[in-house]
């Protein structure tokens, strides 16, 4: 049995070298879940010993750009990688809804492409979408369930939780602390957690307001808000992600979070691998075990 979770990107729609748009991996026995397809997935993958073109499924926990903005590089990507089999996307319905948008934009691009390059199969360009909602999803080799999670007003967001080899991951999605998030991570082995870093996220002039600050924090976590959660949920390893702002002092956010959870904690990086069989977690030339 194999059960390990991996960040292909760990920042959000601020740029930056070392975190990537968010995309991350589960990889359960034989099954690869990629879940979002942030700047920079296509390349994090092939980084990470795969690709895109092994991918069994791709979940979209919610519309918003940075957790899509890749979406087409992927397809495309993968289909050079040689992928001759449909996409199942899982994803929420504004989100098929702007997918589809991205497929109908390339339309004339592709068809050249299809009638110039003369590769093998189209397959890997079809698209079979799937209404991601509350429940089971289906997948072989790991049972895997969503839950709404509250990202107002962005709606539905979805955390998502990964079980088998007897251990549970909860991933968080983007969200602010909800009822949902906090009883589906009772107990989880890893909890994945967003994270809104308040204490650096200052009023900027010329690039956000006293009231952008107040409504960006409103519907994410902040570090106090997730270590509570970790700590009540009994979390046995808590990662941050999707860290806001992306270049935050790592050490600085460790401390807030030893404050209010006692558990082990990781601020996650692009590339780190959680093995939730034998807790070790690889980031770079680095392998800890928990
Ligand atoms: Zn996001
Ligand atoms: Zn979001």
């Amino acid at each position: 049995m194999s059960f390990a979770f991996v960040c292909l990107g760990t920042g959000c729609p601020v740029a930056t070298p070392e975190r990537m748009g968010p995309a991350h991996l589960v990889l359960a026995n034989d099954t690869k879940i990629l879940i979002d397809c942030g700047s920079g997935v296509t390349q994090r993958l092939v980084q990470a010993g795969t690709r895109g073109a092994d991918c069994d499924a791709l979940i979209i926990t919610h519309y918003h750009s940075d957790h899509v903005i890749d979406f087409w590089q992927l397809i495309v990507s993968s289909w050079h990688q040689g992928r001759a089999k449909p996409w199942r996307v899982i994803a929420t319905a504004p989100a098929i809804a702007h997918l589809q948008k991205q497929i109908d934009s390339f339309a004339d691009e592709v068809a050249l492409r299809i009638a110039h390059e003369h590769r093998p199969s189209t397959d890997g360009l079809k698209i079979e979408f799937e209404e991601l909602r509350y429940g089971s999803l289906a997948f072989a080799g790991v049972n895997a369930m969503a839950f709404e999670v509250d990202h107002r007003p962005v709606a539905p967001a979805f955390g998502l939780v990964f079980e088998t080899a007897g251990r549970k991951l909860v991933f968080s999605g983007d969200t602010a602390p909800c009822d949902t998030l906090s009883h589906a991570a009772q107990n989880a082995d890893l909890l994945v957690q967003e994270v809104f870093v308040d204490r650096e996220m200052q009023p900027t002039p010329g690039v956000r307001s006293a009231e952008t600050v107040a409504s960006v924090k409103a519907y994410h976590t902040t570090p106090t808000q997730a270590a509570r959660l970790a700590q009540e949920a009994k979390v046995g390893a808590l990662m941050l992600t999707h860290i806001v702002p992306p270049a935050a002092d790592r050490a600085a956010l460790l401390r807030e979070i030893r404050v209010g959870f006692s558990g082990p904690a990781l601020v996650g990086e692009d590339l780190m691998r959680f093995d939730l069989v034998n807790r070790i977690v690889t980031s770079g030339s680095t392998t800890v075990a928990l």
